[in-house]
């Protein structure tokens, strides 16, 4: 047993592209109730406005047309104008949490592969197809919406853009904030709230992962085909039967029918049977491994092109905030953070 498991190793390098260590520094506001604060390898604070204080804007903007009677106050300006900024907001939390998660599941591919766990290290290739796949899709459909939309006036521009930014923020059928907000012993089914269906996100993508996968597919091509033997791989039949096959033979009944037998168990030594025997597992591993390699290398130059979106996003927010920071020069003072989401000071920025 133990001349299989150092022929395994030796079979399977530590791939040079695979990180050995991961450093990663998350900080918190407090008050601030977006989850997604993070930033690889440098210390950074983000300030997001949550969904809770995006939903205040809607209110507010309904309550600032009913009321008319009624003044509106600095607070109301402040919230309406900052409100602006809620698509860089999220673009930004959308691109540092798919860094982040990035790291997480290559480490997670890491302990798989050092635990012999090969189900894990496989399963999460699949999720991190998924994740690039996700992360390509949406620069590319900012990007095709920033070009589309080249004439429109700004805020025409800004509520396409707003719209497609939640849609790719909230890429998901289940009310998170709903789901959360409770501490929960243990989570049954019916905890488990969804949105209206006016709230979720446009299927452009045909309600699957599998439009931005195919999309994938045409910059590096075996990733569909990896996909789908991925999934194949974690499917329930699949799993149970092959995943976890100690010994497999033939028997003859005493009619001379023949029937394939296998011994299922769980733990270490059945991975290394399963190698020995189907011979199939290594060449799914190192096929894997090599088209995930060329997934992450094609990876950063997609995520290269983020600071540029976020770049183009944030002068057209810029463009509205100046004139209201224009405007209410007592509200925004010159020592204020900039409403526009940039991170530096009114005096530097809109109010300049
Ligand atoms: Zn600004």
């Amino acid at each position: 047993m133990d001349q299989e498991a150092n022929f395994k190793l030796e079979k399977i390098p530590w791939p040079d592209w695979l990180p050995n260590s991961i450093r990663l520094t998350l900080n918190s506001i407090d008050g601030d109730e977006d989850l997604l604060r993070a930033r690889c390898n440098e210390p950074h604070t983000y300030k997001f406005v949550s969904g809770i204080q995006s939903q205040k804007l809607n209110d507010l903007l309904q309550s600032i047309q009913k009321r008319s009677d009624h003044p509106i106050t600095p607070y109301d300006i402040s919230l309406h104008v900052y409100g602006w900024n809620v698509p860089y907001q999220r673009l930004s939390a959308f691109f540092y949490s798919n860094e982040v998660i990035l790291v997480k599941i290559l480490n997670g591919v890491r302990f798989g592969l050092y635990t012999e766990n090969f189900i894990i290290a496989l399963s999460c290739v699949r999720g991190l197809i998924e994740h690039i796949a996700y992360l390509n899709n949406a620069v590319k459909r900012i990007k095709s919406l920033m070009d589309e939309n080249i004439s429109l006036n700004f805020s025409d521009k800004w509520e396409k853009l707003a719209l497609e930014i939640d849609n790719i923020y909230h890429a998901t059928k289940i009310n998170w904030e709903s789901v959360l907000k409770n501490k929960y012993d243990c989570l049954n089914k019916k905890d488990i709230k969804y949105m209206e269906s006016s709230s979720q996100p446009n299927r452009e993508v045909k309600g699957s992962i599998c439009g931005p996968i195919d999309i994938l597919n045409e910059e590096v091509s075996g990733t569909r085909i990896l996909y789908e033997v991925l999934c194949e791989f974690l499917h329930p039949n699949v799993g149970t039967i092959w995943s976890v096959a100690n010994t497999t033979g033939y028997e003859t009944n005493r009619y001379g029918v023949k029937f394939q037998t296998r011994e299922l168990s769980i733990g270490k030594s059945n991975n290394i049977n399963i190698m020995k025997l189907d011979g199939g597992l290594f060449s799914i591993i190192e096929n894997t491994l090599l088209t995930l390699s060329k997934l992450l290398k094609y990876r950063t130059s997609v995520f290269d092109e983020t600071e540029q979106i976020k770049k183009e996003v944030l002068s057209l927010i810029q463009l509205i905030v100046r004139d209201n920071v224009g405007v209410y020069k007592n509200i925004f003072q010159r020592n204020d953070e900039c409403p526009c989401g940039s991170g530096v000071k009114v005096k530097q920025c809109c109010g300049r």
